[in-house]
Order: C-alpha cells, then sequence, then structure tokens
C-alpha cells in the first residue's frame, strides 16, 4: 500500500536507517555495507494444477550475513514483490541484533492468493517452492531458516522441513531448517502465540515505566486502556487476546480487510475470532457495530493503536488524522518514513516494529536451538526442581509443627511453587526476558541522548552498533 510521493517500503526502511546513522560515527563505507541487501533471488516455477501448469513467482532475500544461519519469514501474498522481501529483510537484520538471537536478516516470498487454492494444492505449491529454495542452501538449518510469515503458518512450515528432510536423508539437524513448526512435528510450544505475546510483552515494558507512559500523556498500566487492533490474524488476534484477557484493556474496534468492528465497551476477541473463522469474514458479528470502512478506524480516538495487518497502511494520507497517542507497530513497516514525521512532531509515541514484534523471532531462537539439541526444554531439570521444592516446603511444615508455629501456607501457593518450569514456562519467561532487556537497550539511548528523540532511532542504534562490531570483528 504506498501512497504517492511516498517511498517505497525499501525505501522507507533505509531512510528510518539514515537517520540513525546520521548520529553515529560508523567508520567509512560500513555504514553502506550495513544498509544494502546482500542478495536476492527469484525463483519462477511450475505447478501442474486442475490441468494445467501454473507459473509462481517467488523471493528469498538475504540482506546480511553478519551472523549465519540468516532468518526470516515467508510471506503468501499477491502483493508480495522483491522491494518488499527487502524492505522485510532488511527489518529481520535490525530485529534479530536488537533482541540479540544470533542471526542475520532474511526474508521470503510468494506471490499467491493462498485463499485461491486448496490445502492439497497450497501443498504441492509449498513443497516445490521449498525445493527450489533448499537445492540453492536458501533453506539450510546452518545457513538459512525460514519462519511463518503473513499468509503461511505452522502447517506450511511442517511442509518444508519434510520436504527438507526428504532432500537431505542424513541431515541430523534437518529439523531445525525451518522454525514454527507445529509441536508435534519438532516445533516448540508458544511459538503460534510467539509474536502476539511478545507485542504484550512490549507494551508491558513501556508501562512499566511511567515516564515513557508520560510522554504519549497515558498514566497507570493497561487495565481499562483502551486499543484498536487492525488484522485478526496471528499477530493481532493473540495481542488482542492477552491484552484484553490479561491485562484488562479494552479492545475497542477491529480493524479486518473486510471492514471493521466497534464497541467502546470492548469486543471479544475470542468471539470475533471464532465468527471469522466460521464465517470467512467479520461481516455480520452480531455483538458491535460495523463499518464498511475499515480504515476510518485508525483514526478513531483511543489509548493505543496496534496495527498488526500490513505495511504502510499509515502514511502521508491518513497520519494527520491518527489521534491514537500510542502505536505499537505489530506489524511490519506500517507506519510509512513521512506518516513516522508527522506523528512524531503531534508527539505520538511509536514503539517500532523491529522491536514489538521480535517475539516470532525470538521464540523462533529457541525452537531452532531445542531442534539443535535434540531434547525438549526443561526434560532433565522439571522433575529435579520439583524435588528441591519439596525438600524446602516439607522442612518448612516440619519446623512450623515441630516448633509450634502454626505457620500454613496460603492457598495455592505449594501447588505452584512445587511445579517445575515446562517448556511453555520457560518459552514465556525466555520472551519476557528478552522483550525486557531488549525494551531497556532502546530506552538507554532514548533517555541518555539529548539527540535521540524517539524509540525507533534508539532501536536503531542499538543495533545497528551491534551489526557494526560484528563486522568489525571480522575485519570487515
Ligand atoms: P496473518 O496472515 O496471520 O494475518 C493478517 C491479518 O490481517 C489477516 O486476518 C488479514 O485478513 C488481515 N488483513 C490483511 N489486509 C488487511 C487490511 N488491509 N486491513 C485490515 N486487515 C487486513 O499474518 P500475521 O502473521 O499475523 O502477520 C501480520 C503482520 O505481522 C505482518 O506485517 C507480518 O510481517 C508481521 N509479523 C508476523 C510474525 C509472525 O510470527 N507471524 C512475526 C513478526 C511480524
Amino acid at each position: 500500500m504506498s501512497v504517492a510521493g511516498e517511498p517505497s517500503f525499501r525505501e522507507s526502511v533505509d531512510l528510518m536507517f539514515n537517520r540513525a546513522v546520521a548520529l553515529m560515527d560508523l567508520g567509512p563505507g560500513l555504514e553502506q555495507k550495513i544498509r544494502v541487501c546482500n542478495s536476492t533471488y527469484t525463483v519462477r516455477f511450475g505447478v501442474r494444477l486442475r490441468g494445467k501448469i501454473e507459473t509462481f513467482t517467488g523471493y528469498r532475500s538475504v540482506h546480511s550475513e553478519h551472523m549465519e544461519p540468516v532468518k526470516g519469514g515467508i510471506r503468501y501474498a499477491l502483493s508480495v514483490n522483491q522491494d518488499e522481501v527487502e524492505a522485510l529483510a532488511a527489518l529481520m537484520t535490525y530485529k534479530c541484533a536488537l533482541v540479540e538471537t544470533p542471526f542475520g536478516g532474511s526474508k521470503g516470498g510468494l506471490c499467491i492468493d493462498p485463499r485461491a487454492w486448496d490445502v492439497d494444492e497450497l501443498e504441492q505449491i509449498t513443497r516445490r517452492f521449498a525445493y527450489e529454495l533448499i537445492k540453492r542452501d536458501l533453506i539450510n538449518p546452518a545457513q538459512n531458516v525460514p519462519a511463518p510469515d503473513m499468509g503461511t503458518g505452522e502447517r506450511e512450515m511442517a511442509w518444508i522441513a519434510d520436504q527438507y528432510a526428504r532432500m537431505n536423508t542424513t541431515d541430523i539437524n534437518a529439523k531445525a531448517c525451518v522454525t514454527g513448526k507445529p509441536p508435534h512435528a519438532g516445533g516448540i510450544q508458544g511459538r503460534v502465540e510467539a509474536t502476539g505475546r511478545g507485542v504484550q510483552y512490549a507494551l508491558r515494558a513501556f508501562f512499566r515505566h511511567p515516564e515513557d507512559a508520560a510522554r504519549a500523556g497515558l498514566s497507570g498500566d493497561l487495565d481499562g486502556k483502551r486499543v484498536i487492533v487492525q488484522g485478526l490474524g496471528n499477530v493481532g488476534y493473540h495481542a488482542a487476546k492477552f491484552l484484553s484477557e490479561e491485562d484488562g484493556a479494552k479492545i475497542t474496534a477491529i480493524i479486518e480487510r473486510d471492514g471493521a468492528l466497534h464497541d467502546e465497551a470492548g469486543l471479544d476477541v475470542e468471539a470475533v475470532r471464532q465468527w471469522i473463522v466460521r464465517h470467512g469474514s467479520i461481516k455480520g458479528y452480531p455483538a458491535a457495530s460495523f463499518t464498511e470502512n475499515g480504515g476510518a478506524l485508525l483514526e478513531a480516538p483511543c489509548d493505543i493503536l496496534i496495527p498488526a495487518a500490513m505495511e504502510g497502511v499509515i502514511n502521508l494520507s491518513n497520519a494527520g488524522r491518527i489521534r491514537a497517542p500510542l502505536i505499537v507497530e505489530a506489524a511490519n513497516g506500517p507506519v510509512t518514513f513521512g506518516a513516522d514525521e508527522i506523528l512524531r512532531r503531534k508527539g505520538c509515541i511509536i514503539i517500532p516494529d523491529m522491536y514489538a514484534n521480535a517475539g516470532g523471532v525470538t521464540v523462533s531462537y529457541f525452537e531452532w536451538v531445542k531442534n539443535l539439541s535434540h531434547i525438549r526444554f526443561g526434560r532433565m531439570q522439571r522433575r529435579a526442581e520439583e524435588a528441591r521444592h519439596l525438600l524446602l516446603v516439607n522442612e518448612l511444615e516440619r519446623l512450623s509443627s515441630d516448633q509450634g508455629l502454626g505457620w500454613t501456607m496460603s492457598p495455592g501457593f505449594k501447588e505452584q511453587y512445587l511445579r517445575g518450569a515446562g517448556e511453555l514456562e520457560l518459552v514465556r519467561s525466555g520472551l519476557d526476558d528478552t522483550m525486557r532487556g531488549a525494551y531497556q537497550a532502546m530506552r538507554e539511548v532514548w533517555h541518555g541522548r539529548q539527540d535521540v528523540q524517539d524509540l525507533r532511532v534508539a532501536a536503531y542504534i542499538v543495533s545497528i552498533s551491534r551489526v557494526a562490531a560484528t563486522y568489525q570483528s571480522k575485519g570487515l
């Protein structure tokens, strides 16, 4: 979605990068080396479907190999093009550096409307696309590891993993060739929800600092905050669900591709999602008002706006009318370079994409490590942890009764304390720690430097410094 007079998505990312490097002192030529996309492979392949050969166009772009493997999702959408894939690959480089996942940046895409094909056909197309990438090491556990993105999910990742295993029958690490797989096919608990969960943790990190919230004119925590979400797909659904069910936020509007639902009292996210699953659309949902012009709701008053659908939705044509004081970029690139400037001037605080949606790649990192270590997290420690806790609880109970102290533990404490952490708890803990750590890193630059006015520039400065340090230590 590009508005006349606006740079393309990739140019927009580069312009944001330039704003940050102007405040940095990188060695000559290093700035250019970090910014450019290393390579983009385009493939056109045929698949025999419905009695004829259909030709598809796909891309895999590698932005930076300062660390390998490179990492980034595969998107299925008709709008996929080289510029978009390169912009998304660049964002992956910066994102991985910001949350300290040891990867370079990559991204892939296939020009396809996934809803136009049935499951068997999608499997054939996916396997053929994967074959083309695998044979060029553009899918490989040590070199290039894709993940889900818009239009793809666990199902597609399982097909890709299986295709890789068929072509590399003796590779003991074959499962690590792709992340976002279902748990029964080598995935990890908590990956499906990870990006939305990360959005929740990002917001919690923000509201943990009253002075940061105050910069957006907000106070308190997430309880009662009015939130508008665009896109109720993987990322938007999980973010909206967790924020409303666990933090007390009110989802006052949900904007989808065919319109928007609105209810100032707060929408039931799970009910809306189930409606979409059953009817393929939000239209007809009985418990809220519906408008065809979904885009208009981006401009409605709220406390937090979460664009979680696609890039370029907040642009020169509507930025001036956006009323949210806080925008969380759950999607990649939802705010264009020009819109970013308008919003900053209005005092709107933007939690940038490379941080806000980094939960996905963080948990993908955990999944990749799990696949390489061939063991589920917590399997060795869980019962040992429980046994040690039990020892302590038993001793306290013995002391209490021997000494006649009459101590009683509060209800639920014993059960909670005794339970050792399983994979899901460990994944959530690792994700929370990552999101808090990355927020602190951004925040130190945001508050610590007079010349840094916003979180996006702060995020770029943190990640570019880290990428630069890696290049320098390689002797580049
Ligand atoms: P998805 O395909 O699961 O969901 C996208 C949703 O947005 C769908 O419900 C779709 O109907 C809706 N949508 C599409 N166009 C729209 C429009 N013009 N207006 C309103 N709604 C629209 O995709 P996703 O995986 O949730 O990804 C969404 C965004 O998050 C993308 O920018 C993606 O790059 C980014 N992201 C995803 C992940 C991940 O783990 N899936 C990780 C990081 C970033």
